[in-house]
């Protein structure tokens, strides 16, 4: 069972953990190979949330799926990825969570993925929450949890 105490301490902090959706870079599914290589490029994150122009989650993309398809041309040149758009390209399966989101739930997804893009019912993106976000949390709560609950080992029975 998920501790009491931890999971009080995170859900205060939960609002923290997200970045929300104006400050995290994304491209749009529309855009081109071109656009988009140039665009992960230059932010330099692995991986990136893919909107459509009404701001609907629909996948994530990294610079490896762009390669992918340089790799299997002959002509290997930037040109060839105007032929191509992020949504021929882009993953598809992809787990999110909605907001508010369970605490014990997003520890889990975040032991596989790097990052976990939070969407609203209806489809909207709103956000992501990071590892290194939810690490902070976890950091926090290392140094503070006895500042806020009476922690007293327990007594091992002796034969
Ligand atoms: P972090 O835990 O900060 O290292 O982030 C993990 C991953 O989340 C990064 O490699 C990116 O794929 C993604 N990410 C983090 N911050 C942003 C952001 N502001 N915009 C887009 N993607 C981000």
């Amino acid at each position: 069972m998920f501790n009491q105490a931890i999971d009080h301490m995170m859900i205060e902090n939960r609002e923290h953990f997200m970045i929300p959706g104006d400050v995290v870079a994304s491209v749009g599914v529309d855009n081109s190979l071109r656009h988009a290589f140039l665009l992960l490029t230059k932010v330099r994150y692995a991986k990136i949330p893919v909107l459509d122009n009404q701001d609907h989650f629909k996948g994530l993309l990294s610079l490896a799926m762009i390669t992918d398809q340089m790799l299997g041309l002959d002509d290997f040149s930037l040109e060839a990825l105007d032929q191509q758009c992020v949504g021929d390209v882009m993953e598809t399966d992809v787990v999110t969570i909605d907001n508010p989101y369970a605490v014990e739930n997003v520890l889990h997804l975040l032991v596989d993925n790097p990052f976990l893009p939070v969407v609203q019912d209806d489809g909207t993106f709103t956000g992501i929450v990071t590892r290194r976000e939810v690490m902070k949390g976890i950091n926090y709560i290392a140094h503070n949890l006895d500042h806020y609950y009476q922690m007293t080992p327990k007594e091992h029975e002796t034969e």
